[in-house]
Formats: structure tokens, C-alpha cells, sequence
């Protein structure tokens, strides 16, 4: 059984502002991810079957191994198209705000969201929402915002409107932030939801392949080489930190997404728990850390690096040379080393 976590009257309230507007737009954060876009594309379709003009828009582009998804081609990249994004944002008449729980994660968006007259509604799975939406689902202990926008359907009543192409998004946004099932989901109702999922026909194995078993040849060679020449390990302090710059990039063939799930390799070494991934972007440096057991990436995120996240998956950004932030990032070490020496998996 799938227990009834959100409350009732919210869903009265999600329903009733689903029959009484059509211009509908959802949005979901930068560099949007598996769940992301899993759970945007689900509810995209849903409401789309529901006859309501939807759009769904994003900060900046995703990464080509989720293109595979039903519908990834109507995404509207906002970074390309600011002046249409603006116009639809000013003229959605009901946003959906998913997978994320600050404007700052929209980006250039956040402005024109938070200015929007539309009525909002925020569903999330990121620790301290901040709360300016007229609805709040906000659920940190669940594993992604795809499975609430499954249970939101399934406790509305609408599992039967649950086709086959919102299924394959779903499963995909569960999938991803669980690292396939392999990090925050021991909870059994992941398992039983995936049940209900397989019914609606969709290829697991498929899915999983489209994700992970997807590598262009050169991307599987810039991750030997990360691996190789651009890991430092600190294992008495049960840490690794993998780092690539612009001229690694550009050597490799680097394209966007390329490095998506680098950051996790360093975690099946015996011994580490906490992994980060240091990247110079155009023009700041992009962090992304990784942890298994109880230490806690956000909270290292947020101190250091402006950032924030999960318990077990965060990220956050600096403003310098990626020297500087690899030495900002062994000052954090530092800190917290005897958090890190007691650790456990
Ligand atoms: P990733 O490492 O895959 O980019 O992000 C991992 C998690 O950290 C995601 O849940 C994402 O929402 C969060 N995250 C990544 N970058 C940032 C950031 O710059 N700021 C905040 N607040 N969260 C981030
Ligand atoms: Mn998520």
C-alpha cells in the first residue's frame, strides 16, 4: 500500500487550480537533472492529456542521455530564448516550481517567477523550502520529486491516467536521484510504486541502459583520464576529490552532461565517504560532492561554497581559479576532519 503522505486538502487545492486555469507552465532547476526533467515531462504530459495549454521551460540545457524521454523535444531552454520565456512566465496563469526550493536554483528565471501574478505551486524533496508558493509540497525525506508527482497522481485518483510515456519519466527521475537504486531508497513504498510503474508497461532495463549505459566513446576516455591524472585521495580522512579544468575539457572533447556521475566513482573506493567533483565552468567553478552514510554534503556546501542539497548529494559554486577553489576545498577538509574521521558508511 502507498501510504497517504500529502494532505488532502492540498490536493483539493492542486485540483481545483488545475480545473480552474489553463495556461500552465512548469519549471524545474538549472542544469536539470534525471528527476528534474523526469518529473517535469511527467507532469507535462498529464496535464497535457488533460487538454490544458502547457509549457514546460528550463534554465539552461540537459544532458543528451536524457533525451531519450517522450516530449524532451517541446523543453523550452530558457538561456536560449529569454524574451519568450519572459513573455510565458508573465502570462502563465499557474506555475509549477519542481525539484527545486530557492528562485536562485531557476537561475535568470527567478525574478520574472517570483514577480509572476500566477498562482504557484512548489513541489520538492530539497531541505528549507522557501515558502512564497501558494502550495508547498515539500518532502526532503522523500528520495525524488518524480515520486511525488507519482503520489500526488496516485492519491488524486489518477493512476489510471498514468500512460506509459509519464511511467518511463517517472521511473527515470526515481532512478537517477537514487543513483538506480543504490543510495537513498531503502524505503519498501519505492518498491511498490516501481510495481505500479512496470503495469503501465515500461522497460526498466531500457531505461536504465538509456541512462547510464549511454557513453560516447570520448566520454568514457575523459572519465579513464579524471580517474587517472585528477584524483587526490585523503584516505585517513575517508575523502576524495576528483577536478577537471577548461584546457582538460577541451583536450578530452568535453560536451555538456559529459561529466554527470563523475563525482560518484571516488565512493567505491573501500574507505571513502565523502567525494567531490571540482569543474571549471565558462565563468565560475561548479562544485558538486557527493557523500554514503551520515556526513552531511549540504551542510559542506553551504559553508564553503554558497550551496546546498541533499544529505548525501549537494553541490555549490566558487568564484576564482580552480586552483583557489581546490584550496578553499582542503581548508573545508580541514574543518571538518574529525566529522569525516568518524564517519560511516
Ligand atoms: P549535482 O552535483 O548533481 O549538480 O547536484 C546534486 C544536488 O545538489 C542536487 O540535488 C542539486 O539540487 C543540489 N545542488 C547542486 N548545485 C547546487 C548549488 O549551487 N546550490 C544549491 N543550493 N544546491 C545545489
Ligand atoms: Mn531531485
Amino acid at each position: 500500500t502507498i501510504t497517504d503522505i500529502i494532505p488532502k486538502e492540498l490536493i483539493d487545492e492542486i485540483r481545483s487550480f488545475i480545473n480552474n486555469y489553463n495556461k500552465i507552465l512548469i519549471t524545474t532547476h538549472l542544469s536539470p537533472d534525471g528527476d528534474a526533467l523526469g518529473a517535469s515531462l511527467a507532469l507535462y504530459h498529464y496535464l497535457f492529456r488533460r487538454g490544458k495549454d502547457v509549457k514546460l521551460i528550463v534554465p539552461n540545457s540537459f544532458p543528451y542521455f536524457l533525451k531519450w524521454m517522450k516530449g524532451t523535444e517541446n523543453v523550452l531552454v530558457y538561456e536560449y530564448n529569454p524574451e519568450v520565456g519572459q513573455h510565458l512566465i508573465m502570462n502563465a496563469e499557474l506555475i509549477f516550481c519542481l525539484d527545486f526550493n530557492v528562485p536562485k536554483r531557476i537561475g535568470k528565471m527567478a525574478s520574472f517567477v517570483t514577480a509572476s501574478n500566477a498562482k504557484k505551486i512548489l513541489i520538492d524533496h530539497h531541505p528549507y523550502p522557501e515558502n512564497s508558493c501558494d502550495v508547498v509540497i515539500s518532502y526532503p525525506e522523500i528520495s525524488s520529486t518524480s515520486e511525488l508527482i507519482f503520489r500526488l497522481l496516485y492519491q488524486a485518483g489518477e493512476y489510471e491516467y498514468i500512460d506509459k510515456d509519464i511511467a518511463e519519466c517517472i521511473y527515470c527521475g526515481m532512478m537517477t536521484d537514487t543513483g538506480g537504486f543504490t543510495y537513498n531508497s531503502n524505503d519498501p513504498e519505492i518498491f511498490e510504486i516501481i510495481s505500479l510503474l512496470l503495469r503501465k508497461q515500461i522497460d526498466k532495463d531500457a531505461i536504465y541502459s538509456n541512462v547510464y549505459h549511454n557513453y560516447t566513446e570520448e566520454r568514457f576516455r575523459l572519465l579513464g583520464f579524471t580517474l587517472l591524472k585528477r584524483m587526490k585521495i585523503y584516505i585517513d580522512i575517508h575523502s576524495a576529490l576528483i577536478y577537471l579544468s577548461k584546457e582538460d575539457q577541451q583536450r578530452y572533447k568535453s560536451k555538456k552532461g559529459d561529466t554527470e556521475g563523475f563525482v560518484n566513482y571516488p565512493l567505491s573506493i573501500r574507505g571513502i565517504v565523502f567525494s567531490a567533483f571540482i569543474y571549471e565552468d565558462d565563468n565560475y567553478i561548479k562544485l558538486s560532492f557527493r557523500s554514503q552514510g551520515n556526513f552531511a554534503c549540504n551542510e559542506f556546501a553551504a559553508e564553503f561554497f554558497q550551496g546546498g542539497g541533499h544529505l548525501n548529494a549537494a553541490g555549490g559554486e566558487f568564484y576564482g581559479t580552480l586552483e583557489e577553489a581546490i584550496v578553499l576545498f582542503e581548508t573545508g577538509l580541514k574543518k571538518y576532519e574529525l566529522k569525516l574521521k568518524s564517519a560511516s558508511r
